[in-house]
């Protein structure tokens, strides 16, 4: 069994590795005592690290940093938006794109699920046709770009018609910054969520970006934090790392970097086992994913193995218990259920060489 330092991290979705000058900032912010809502030089210390590192990311995002509310992840961030939204009464009802993370689309009833093409790309005809059956205004969730296929979806087109109709957008945001080159403003979201462990920063931390003036009602009532809008003492070393995480956040030829060695990857893949299907290849998708089916191979079994051969890698939908279950988004696309139970997904960064690369293929090739 490889050791740890053996091992080769190819699961860059689900959690980027945490960058140094993170680890180095957030340790500094927790040996600082204060709360940052104490009036002394203590508080006002960690106030002054929450607030720089609010301005980081104002400046990632182009928004000013008045719109920043920070949470405890992408999963936190979805839930205020939907949730507040249809508590304040701004919006009527939510529909979703068929192929969301869990953390939004456990919050939309099925037939409010809107479908996508073969590639994994919303359907904005549906949309539309949905959008004019609709007597008041709705709150439409679509992420930027899927974490188990890298799909990039049409967020800016169906911002234009959802507004149009007099409704809100809502766009996850989480697997975009780092992995595919966008400017949040044109995208034309009223909101965004974010995640700190997928940029590099730290697990239990993140943001919503709003921008529009329309307030959700706060999930969390208390001490009033965050401008009333997020109620909670700051994670102060979170937040700090979440801040330098987004100061270095790849772009230009680092990011092409890593999209050349995740298209030779696929296709020494290919080579390797001409019968493997690439799901949302033929579309526009982050530079650091791939998403496999091995047909005649179950994912777990996959997932297992190359485990035990010293890769990580995820299988399209892991639950928290770690069993898998066949990826809704998958389905969603018409793979035929068989298929898509032999899918993996392979999720590279900046630091993944190709010589693991090449090993990860060689061993993938004797499944
Ligand atoms: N949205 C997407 C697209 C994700 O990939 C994830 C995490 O996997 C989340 C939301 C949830 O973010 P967090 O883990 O910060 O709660």
């Amino acid at each position: 069994m490889p050791t740890q330092n053996q091992r080769i991290y190819l699961d860059y979705n689900a959690t980027a590795p945490v960058h140094s000058e993170v680890m180095d900032k957030m340790c500094s912010v927790l040996a600082l005592p204060g709360n940052a809502s104490s009036v002394h030089l203590d508080g006002r210390t960690v106030r002054s690290t929450i607030e720089d590192s609010r301005d980081s990311i104002s400046k990632l995002v182009g928004f000013p940093s008045s719109s920043i509310t920070f949470t405890s992840g992408g999963t936190e961030a979805n839930a205020t938006i939907i949730k507040g939204l249809l508590d304040r009464g701004s919006i009527s009802k939510v529909y979703c794109s068929s192929i969301e993370h869990p953390s939004v689309y456990e919050h939309v009833p099925p037939n409010c699920r809107i479908g996508v093409d073969r590639s994994g790309v919303l359907d904005l005809e549906q949309l539309a046709k949905l959008l004019s059956e609709e007597k008041a205004p709705i709150l439409l969730c679509l992420m930027l770009a899927n974490n188990e296929t890298g799909v990039i979806q049409p967020v800016r087109e169906a911002a234009t018609l959802v507004h149009e109709f007099g409704g809100l957008l809502l766009c996850d945001a989480v697997q975009g910054p780092g992995k595919t080159n966008f400017s949040f403003e044109s995208l034309g979201a009223d909101f965004y969520a974010l995640s700190a462990h997928k940029i590099g920063g730290p697990q239990g931390v993140g943001c919503i970006v709003s921008g529009t003036n329309t307030e959700p009602e706060p999930l969390l009532l208390g001490g009033g934090q965050e401008r009333r809008r997020r109620s909670g003492t700051e994670n102060a070393p979170g937040i700090a790392g979440f801040g330098v995480a987004a100061r270095s956040i790849l772009a230009g030829d680092r990011l092409r970097d890593v999209e050349q060695n995740r298209n030779k990857l696929e296709a020494e893949l290919l080579a390797a086992k001409p019968d493997a299907v690439i799901f949302g290849q033929e579309t526009s998708r982050l530079v650091n994913t791939t998403n496999i089916a091995l047909p005649g191979v179950s994912s777990e079994q996959q997932v297992i193995r190359l485990d035990l051969a010293g890769f990580s890698v995820s299988a399209g939908s892991a639950c928290s218990s770690g069993k898998v279950s066949t990826s809704h988004v998958l389905l969603a696309m018409g793979v035929a259920p068989e298929l898509a139970a032999s899918a993996i997904r392979i999720s590279i960064g900046p630091d993944t060489e190709w010589a693991e690369l090449e090993k990860f293929v060689d061993v993938w090739a004797t499944l």
